[in-house]
């Protein structure tokens, strides 16, 4: 479209230059034409002149008649005539009768003469068509092609006594004056052609970058560089003008919000031309899946968004979003590595959600964020309920990011048991937030908010080092152990922030635990496997929290010797009910102790199950039976003043049970 316009602009440009220089050009040569007249008319007069001087000085002092004087003359006109360019003449007396004609034999051209003899000066006239049409004999030769007739008219006593008429060839003159403004003519034409060619073509040439670069900054300001999309600011609009058709219409029109799942993860770990590739595979893919009349914009880093223009139902967004998220969870290569790119859709359909654009895009966003929450790769439509839930969600958020500045978190501490000696061996640090509205939240609540938003990295920070300050402060030199979520290996030098504070706080290295979840394994890249060895260098044992719980694998426990294996609770919760889960637990103890690594069964609440991991061969327990989870001062009281486990929290472990 724009490139037809710049085509019209530049043909009109260009036709109207060149008329412009046509005119000019027009101009110069009428003009040349009017000065090489003039410039003949003023030759063919001196010459007339030049040739009748002598007779018309004779005629003055010799006598008042020109027929005498001229037939005294004669002789000498015709041999002056024959020396200058005068080739003919007409003598006429005073009544306009010729009495004498010289020239070319049968040269007889037609003349009205009565001008002359009412006019007193000399005449001029060019007439070259009309002699020559009076031509009648062949010495034609003899005629030049241009003449000139030049009425000399005589007075004597101040009496009109006649007029010879001269006529003047002009030929050469004419030619040399035609060839001169000829020349003169061209190189003008090929002055203006440069004065104002040069710099109109010059002028076009900018125009035209100038109007590419405007239409590039136009194309740009509402598109996507990267995949060629719409942006924000088009979508908004098309959006408006997209509803407005609805309502006329009356169809359905429904918004999807397309978000890459774990997009800073392609790009952390393939880099940032491979998001790029995955950016505009996943615009192909939405290209290729919407209807005529359907619109795809980029609005962000990863996120996209579909205006699905006309459908019958909300229902068949809902099949278009399962089509669309299938067809962007296939396999692709990017960078000679297969990666698997899955999105989650949320998605508002007018009229029913809302007919008003920002609101239907927050509905659509809400129901994003509800399909990521629940782990990705989903679409989710959005629902009443989702508001509140939304709202509750970044109160939360809020008051998360001011909690560790106002000292709101607290560690509790629960005991870890050595089971052959009964013994307490050490305590896991289990964070608490304290939130000044609700009272003490626990982690299992905040903990995957704090992930999402990475404010994990600072809190994880608080917890090793509180945790490590407390351990230091410990009567007895137990063990501590401190979980680690995935987040902070990505996101800093965990090898340095441990060493860092374990120098600080004085801890040995070998009484620190760090508890990783089989999360931080999945998609490993050799990092992750770096900062473990760096990590166990330092000194401290690492325990692989909530096991088979995750992807669970046994590659992940060979290819990485971990000091611990904790055994999820819920697999001690059930085991006693359920035979196969009582053979996973078995299994995991007895590949443990086959690969040499400790074994704590978590959440053991009763002296049944305690019994069971015991007698299956578990090294370890950690639960209720044994104590909760208590303040740090209540901690560092009870491993100052030792109780005996056995008594003190048998009590404890039936309140549980009844609590169970
Ligand atoms: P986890 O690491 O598996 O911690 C053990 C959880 O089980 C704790 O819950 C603990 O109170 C609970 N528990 C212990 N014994 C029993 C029992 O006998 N029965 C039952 N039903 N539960 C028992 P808590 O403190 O609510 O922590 C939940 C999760 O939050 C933790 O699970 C851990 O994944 C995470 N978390 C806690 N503190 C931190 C932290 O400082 N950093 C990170 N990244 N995660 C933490
Ligand atoms: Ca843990
Ligand atoms: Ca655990």
């Amino acid at each position: 479209m724009s490139r037809i316009i710049f085509f019209k602009r530049d043909l009109m440009t260009v036709l109207g230059l060149a008329l412009l220089i046509v005119c000019m050009i027009g101009i110069v040569i009428l003009t040349s034409t009017s000065v090489k007249e003039i410039q003949l008319m003023y030759d063919a007069r001196a010459e007339a002149k030049r040739w009748a001087t002598g007779f018309n000085t004779a005629l003055q002092t010799e006598t008042y008649d020109l027929q005498n004087a001229f037939a005294n003359r004669r002789i000498h006109l015709d041999q002056r005539r024959l020396v200058s360019r005068i080739f003919a003449f007409d003598v006429f007396d005073e009544s306009g009768n010729l009495f004498h004609s010289a020239g070319p034999s049968d040269w007889r051209p037609y003349r009205d003469l009565s001008f002359a003899l009412k006019s007193p000066v000399t005449r001029y006239q060019r007439d070259r068509k009309l002699l020559t049409a009076q031509v009648r004999t062949g010495e034609e030769s003899a005629v030049p092609a241009n003449y000139a007739s030049v009425v000399i008219p005589f007075h004597s006593a101040g009496d009109y006594i006649g007029s010879i008429v001269a006529f003047v060839d002009q030929s050469e003159q004419a030619e040399y004056f035609t060839n001169s403004f000829l020349i003169i003519a061209s190189v003008t034409g090929i002055m203006l052609l440069i004065a104002f060619g040069i710099p109109s073509l010059f002028v076009i040439f900018r125009t035209r970058d100038r109007i590419k670069a405007e239409e590039r900054v136009r194309y740009l300001s509402c598109h996507d560089e990267l995949t060629g999309l719409a942006n924000r600011k088009l979508f908004d609009r098309q959006l408006g003008r997209a509803l407005e058709t609805r309502k006329k219409a009356g169809v359905h029109l429904a918004v999807l919000i397309v978000d890459i799942d774990r997009f800073k993860e392609i790009n952390n770990a393939l880099g940032h031309s491979a998001g790029d590739s995955v950016l505009r595979y996943v615009t192909e893919i939405l290209k290729s899946n919407i209807r005529d009349g359907d619109f795809a914009a980029r609005i962000g880093g990863d996120q996209f968004t579909l205006i699905l223009s006309s459908i019958a139902r909300a229902g068949q967004a809902a099949v278009f979003a399962a089509t669309l998220k299938e067809a962007l969870s296939a396999p692709l290569w990017v960078n000679g590595e297969q990666i698997t790119c899955t999105v989650s859709i949320g998605g508002a359909v007018a009229p029913d959600d809302t007919d008003d654009a920002a609101i239907l895009i927050r509905h659509a966003n809400l129901a994003l964020g509800r399909a990521r929450a629940d782990g990705g790769n989903a679409y989710k439509f959005f629902e009443d309920g989702m508001d509140t839930a939304f709202i509750e969600r970044r109160d939360l958020e809020c008051d998360l990011r001011r909690a560790l500045d106002s000292d709101q978190f607290e560690l509790h501490y629960q005991p870890q048991v050595v089971l052959d000696t009964q013994t307490i061996c050490g305590y896991e640090a289990l964070i608490r937030w304290n939130r000044p509205a609700d009272g003490t939240i626990s982690p299992a609540f905040f903990i995957p908010l704090a992930e999402e938003t990475e404010l994990i990295v600072p809190i994880g920070e608080w917890v090793l080092r509180r945790a490590c300050m407390d351990a230091a402060a410990w009567a007895k030199p137990l063990k501590v152990a401190v979980n680690l979520s995935a987040i902070q290996f990505k996101r800093i030098n965990i090898v340095k922030q441990v060493k860092g504070i374990l120098e600080e706080t004085g801890l040995d290295p070998a009484r620190l635990e760090l508890e990783i979840t089989e999360s931080l394994l999945i998609n490993t890249t050799g990092k992750v496997v770096e900062d473990l060895n760096g990590l166990r260098a330092l000194g401290v044992s690492i325990a692989m929290d909530d096991f088979g719980t995750g992807y669970s694998s046994l590659s992940y426990i060979s290819s990485f010797p971990f000091n611990r294996i904790k055994i999820d609770k819920s697999f001690v919760r059930t085991m006693t009910r359920d035979k196969a889960i009582m053979g996973i637990v078995k299994c995991i103890i007895a590949m443990g102790r086959s690969l040499g690594v400790s074994i704590t069964a978590e959440g053991v609440e009763t002296p049944e199950q305690n019994q069971i991991v015991k007698s299956l061969g578990c090294h370890q327990v950690q639960g209720f039976l044994y104590g909760r989870p208590v303040s740090a001062s209540a901690c560092a009281k009870r491993i100052a003043e030792p109780l005996k486990i056995t008594l003190g929290n048998r009590a404890e472990a039936k309140r549980a049970t009844r609590a169970a």
